[in-house]
């Protein structure tokens, strides 16, 4: 006798798929890497490699060293290490200024007595990410107004109590004192410059940009267009500042006055299977043909402008998008639907494309709808055009603007 009392073994569920078991629906994304849908769609061989060193273990020590060192030797920077993602990157980022690789530091945390604990950033850098810098128990001390940050007053603003300077990297942006310049300060006041460049991939030669300016360390995502785990990030440069990250112990124990305890990087550890997706990822992200890949996604934009142009009332076009753009990487061409004479506002129509079957994400700025061909396949393009065809022709057949 079974389980379900004689009956035949009920193993329904393990027949079906994931979506399906759990009612779910798969999105179609014409947003970009964003954590809110899933943010990346690891290869299959990163999965592959991923469920390699998942039969195994193996000592994660060696294994962070390991991956670090290949990353570091393929960026040009000293050293790297793997991190949760790029938020904690900064996080672990700023608590290793703020530690230097003391274990007893790096106990006290987040008490800051006796430490430096003043994290500089330029007014318009002030970001949504900005709050995991806090997190040590730092403080963010904002320098410059609205419109721009002059460089005497970053440089008035470091003191002996300055951890690092924070550079969210939304550049090219009008009145804020440039990466060179900012280095050249810190490093004139001996402070290292921690660079947030998490959205900043393509172009590939990004991964190398920063270090070779001189900024002591640079966070980027793994999850995002480098295709990794969305739980991943890397973190390049100073060997000692990059070493004060390891001590704060995502994957490890240490003893401090005797005890042993674990550290402010414990709950942004990651898995072993996570390391090896990332550098898997990361391999194949630097190797790839970026100049061919450029050229299929401004086709696919250019697909969904010809493809759209005819939709009456709304003004389909390519975006290059300028700095006041919230969706980076700048590079990545965007396809802009104009609705200043549509009946329809943005919020509205991103409603109506998220209704449809499957549905689909596009996002809106600046009261324009767009659509990123980023993490979109061929397939799911041609679903994107049909959908926007669809809630078009739908909504135009009734349109009040059309009786007038
Ligand atoms: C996406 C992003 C982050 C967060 O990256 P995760 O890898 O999702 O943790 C941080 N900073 C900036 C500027 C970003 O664009």
């Amino acid at each position: 006798m079974n389980q379900q009392g004689g009956e035949k073994p009920r193993r329904r569920r393990y027949f079906m798929g994931i979506l399906e078991m759990l009612g779910l629906k798969r999105l179609i994304n014409a947003y970009g890497t964003v954590t809110l849908i899933g943010g990346s769609r690891p290869s299959e061989e990163v999965l592959k490699a991923m469920a390699e060193i998942s039969k195994v273990f193996v000592s994660m020590e060696e294994l962070y060293r390991k991956v670090g060192e290949i990353i570091a030797k393929e960026t040009g920077a000293e050293a790297a290490i793997v991190t949760s993602g790029a938020a904690a990157g900064v996080t672990l980022s700023v608590a290793a200024c703020m530690t230097g690789g003391d274990l007893k530091k790096a106990y006290q945390l987040p008490n800051t007595t006796g430490l430096k604990d003043e994290i500089v950033v330029q007014r318009k850098h002030k970001s949504i990410y900005i709050y995991v810098a806090q997190i040590p128990g730092a403080k963010l001390v904002y320098v410059g107004n609205e419109q721009r940050t002059l460089p005497s007053e970053i440089e008035s603003a470091i003191n002996d109590k300055t951890a690092a300077i924070l550079y969210m990297y939304f550049d090219p942006q009008e009145g804020v004192v440039p990466l060179d310049k900012v280095i050249e300060i810190a490093h004139r006041k001996g402070v290292p410059v921690i660079v947030d460049a998490a959205a900043e991939l393509p172009p590939v030669d990004n991964l190398r940009k920063f270090v070779k300016m001189g900024a002591d360390l640079v966070v980027f995502s793994g999850g995002k267009d480098i295709g990794g785990p969305n739980d991943t990030g890397i973190v390049l440069g100073r060997k000692d500042l990059i070493d004060a990250i390891f001590k704060l112990g995502p994957h490890s124990l240490d003893v401090v006055d005797g005890q042993l305890t674990c550290f402010i990087g414990r709950p942004m550890k990651l898995s072993k299977e996570d390391i090896v997706g990332l550098l898997v990822a990361f391999l194949r992200y630097i190797k790839m043909d970026h100049e061919a890949r450029l050229r299929k996604l401004h086709e696919m934009v250019d697909k969904v402008v010809n493809e759209l142009s005819n939709i009456p009332c709304v003004k389909v076009s390519k975006y290059l998008p300028d700095s006041s753009h919230p969706v980076r990487p700048l590079i990545i061409p965007k396809a802009e639907f104009d609705l200043s004479n549509c009946v329809l506002n943005a919020d509205e129509l991103l409603e109506l494309l998220k209704k449809k079957d499957p549905p689909v994400i596009a996002y809106s700025a600046h009261g324009k709808v767009y659509v990123n061909p980023q993490c979109l396949t061929d397939d799911e393009l041609e679903i994107v055009i049909e959908r926007f065809k669809e809630v078009f022709s739908e909504k135009c057949k009734n349109c009040p603007k059309k009786r007038k």
